[in-house]
């Protein structure tokens, strides 16, 4: 990167931040290095790469580069992005310590909160994020973490960060946000007050539906700690993802912003529709949190879900139909896809439970791709009239 007195924007860093300027004849794109064991100096332990340390040449690159685009002194790439949220906390929380958790998060989230952390000796409690008082009171004498997820998976709620990250200052504990639905393009939650965040990079920061990882940005003093977690709990990076990611990277800036566009335009579009009875996107008026999110967010993002009038039955038949957008768990990629939270990450819910909740049967999560966007609405045009 040229050392200008102009700050790189976010779109060239996505292209060239935290690559090594290279001698005449370098590859123009990282060489993709599969070897796990690498040549090591005799007589000293400096220097010693091991893939499962993270630190191959192709998890390095990314990591510089997503913590240059999420504005953080370190990154550290893992896994998945379940890896990153286990170590992120195993480095924060100790037994005998307190995680307070908002309720809406994602299910592997929760199970690992609720189910795994607990199983260790730490205290996990969560609170309704609706209630600003609710924060407050939900801290106790060894609450070490908060841990909120914005915009929320799958009712694309937004979750104001700053008075959160007021409290977790004169408190003295750390803030960790999951910014997953957003990517750094949308949202940067470290300018905002908090301490770490957590991305699934499976989703928009590789972009197209074929690399799993995760990635951690904190201070490096905290990064060198989830390190030694990664290391041990074998939560590393292969490679190739590292490889993958880094060129989904290069085009992150330029499709998130068509994918905001595009999402906008499908929400509009749905919210006239007969057989739509509700949209839920940050980016109209008749969402709960889009006065937040005018003021948080750098765009809207490209995660909406709608609800179609008849419910589940109605739902399924809409889904039978659709031949552009495709039917499959996960989200942030290039194609457009739907699924339905009750069979995926609610699943564990009953009807009623999760109709309490706000997600009702005939909820049906959109992760809006890059294809036209009049070819989208034209899909769901057809396939609406099945409903
Ligand atoms: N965080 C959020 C908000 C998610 O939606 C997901 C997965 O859907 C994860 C974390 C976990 O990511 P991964 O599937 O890469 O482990």
């Amino acid at each position: 990167m040229p050392d200008s007195a102009r700050p790189a924007s976010l779109s060239t860093l996505a292209i060239h931040g935290g690559r090594e300027t290279g001698a005449p004849g370098a590859p123009v794109v990282s060489p993709l290095v599969q070897s796990v064991n690498f040549l090591q100096e005799i007589g000293t332990g400096e220097g010693l790469r091991y893939t499962r340390y993270g630190n191959t040449p192709n998890a390095e690159v990314v990591q510089r580069r997503i913590a240059m685009l999420e504005g953080g002194e370190s990154a550290l790439v893992l896994s998945s992005g379940m890896g990153a949220t286990a170590c992120a906390l195993l480095a924060l929380l100790r037994p005998g310590d307190h995680l307070l958790t908002s309720q809406w998060i994602y299910g592997g989230t929760h199970r690992l909160f609720f189910d795994e952390l607990t199983a260790m000796g730490i205290e996990v409690s969560s609170v309704d994020p609706e209630g600003p008082r609710n924060w407050r009171r939900g801290v106790r004498h060894n609450t070490r973490v908060v841990f909120v997820e914005s915009p929320v998976n799958p009712s694309c709620r937004v979750i104001d960060v700053r008075p959160l990250s007021r409290l977790t200052r004169e408190e003295g504990m750390a803030l960790v946000v999951d910014s997953t639905f957003a990517s750094p393009i949308n949202f940067r939650p470290l300018e905002h007050g908090a301490d770490v965040v957590i991305q699934s990079t499976t989703k928009y920061l590789n972009g197209h539906h074929d690399a799993l990882g995760g990635v951690v940005i904190g201070s490096s003093s905290y990064i060198d700690e989830v390190r030694r977690k990664m290391i041990v709990w074998g939560q590393a990076p292969d490679p190739f993802a590292c490889w993958l990611l880094e060129r989904g990277l290069k085009t992150l800036d330029v499709r998130v912003k068509r994918q905001n566009e595009n999402a906008m335009r499908l929400a509009e579009w749905a919210e006239t529709h007969p057989r739509i009875a509700r949209v839920h996107y940050p980016g109209l008026q008749s969402h709960p949190d889009h006065r937040i999110a005018c003021t948080l967010l750098n765009g809207f993002g490209a995660m909406m879900a709608i609800e179609v009038a008849g419910g589940g039955e109605a739902a399924e038949r809409m889904l039978r139909k659709l031949e552009l957008v495709t039917h499959a768990a996960s989200l942030g990629g290039v194609d457009t896809l739907v699924s339905e939270p009750r069979y995926t990450s609610h699943a564990s819910l009953s009807s009623m439970e999760r109709a309490a909740i706000g997600i009702p049967d005939g909820f049906i999560r959109v992760s809006v791709g890059l294809e036209d966007v009049e070819d989208i609405i034209a899909d769901f045009t057809q396939a609406l009239e099945h409903a």
